[in-house]
């Protein structure tokens, strides 16, 4: 490529808001054949909201839920921050938590008011040895429904479970089909439920799932891809899922999620719109044709 066309490309891409970080970005998105997404704030808003508290029998809705604020409002995953604000919108009062710990891919453990509490899925269940046998047919209905429901132990028993909506992206199905019609196979990855995840990728028509997938998980998806032969692009927003972005063709960092995503990302999509791949693969085509 001369350093004209891809200057002049450059400056295209960045008025439709798409920032490329080099030449070398522009000249590979047009070879990639798969692309890799992560669902949460990717093909959804990112901004889940508490829908539902259930308790097990023998528990408060309102303990379950002040056990699990307490926990939440020492972790920085987006499901915290839905779970502490739907503990404040019903006026629920919490202590924090005295003592906190996150276990990666699974959720958070400590100890609030006294009692000790952990929330997260069920691979935190069973490695506390937390029978929740009596939950799980409620919370894969909601699943089924594309929520992500976490569980609440308290004292070494099942206390509850929590629901919580992210919206799917008003503009994520249109763009799925787009990129499809482009020529691109769509592999969604996430930490979240095999059933929330089938559920999302049903209503988007993705063409492949990797459920309950941990950051590693995500890093080695990319690369079995790759030595399959493909050339992959995937975008995501930096939370769990930065070296996945890294060892990616074409790291795709959504202009609404962290920085170091961003940083280090080859393509940013300053409006988050997904439509933005469709766009900047066009104009990679368009540049490379234009120097040869
Ligand atoms: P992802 O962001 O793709 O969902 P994570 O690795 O962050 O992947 O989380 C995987 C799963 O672990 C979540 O779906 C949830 O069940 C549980 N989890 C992780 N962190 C928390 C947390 N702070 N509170 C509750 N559950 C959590
Ligand atoms: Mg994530």
């Amino acid at each position: 490529a001369t350093p004209m066309s891809i200057m002049v490309a450059t400056g295209r891409a960045a008025r439709m808001g798409l920032l490329f970080k080099d030449a070398e970005a522009i000249e590979t998105l047009r070879q990639v054949d798969v692309l890799v997404v992560d669902k949460t704030g990717t093909l959804t808003e990112g901004a889940p909201r508490l829908v539902a508290v259930e308790p097990a029998a023998g528990f408060d809705e309102d303990a379950a839920l002040a056990a699990a604020a307490g926990l939440e409002g020492e972790s920085e995953h987006p499901l915290a921050h839905a779970i502490v604000q739907g503990a404040q919108e019903r006026g629920v009062a919490f202590e924090a938590a005295t003592d906190f710990d996150s276990v990666t891919g699974q959720g958070v453990v400590g100890s609030v008011s006294g009692r000790d509490v952990a929330l997260g899925n069920e691979a935190l269940m069973d490695a506390r040895g937390v029978d929740v046998s009596a939950l799980v047919a409620g919370a894969e209905r909601r699943r089924g429904d594309g929520e992500t429901v976490v569980f609440v132990a308290i004292d070494g028993r099942a206390a509850g479970t929590l629901a919580v909506a992210d919206p799917i992206r008003t503009e994520a199905a249109a763009a799925i089909a787009d990129l499809h019609a482009d020529g691109l196979r769509i592999v969604m990855l996430t930490g979240d439920a095999r059933r929330t995840a089938d559920a999302v990728a049903k209503r988007l028509r993705i063409d492949e799932v990797v459920a309950d997938a941990r950051p590693d998980d995500k890093l080695r998806e990319v690369e079995r891809l790759q030595a399959d032969g493909h050339k992959v692009a995937m975008a995501g927003d930096g939370i769990n899922d930065a070296p996945a972005l890294a060892a990616a063709e074409v790291g795709i960092a959504m202009g609404t999620g962290t920085d170091v995503a961003m940083e280090s990302a080859a393509l940013t999509l300053v409006r988050g719109d997904l439509h933005g791949i469709v766009r900047a693969r066009a104009l990679s085509r368009a540049t490379v044709r234009n120097i040869r």
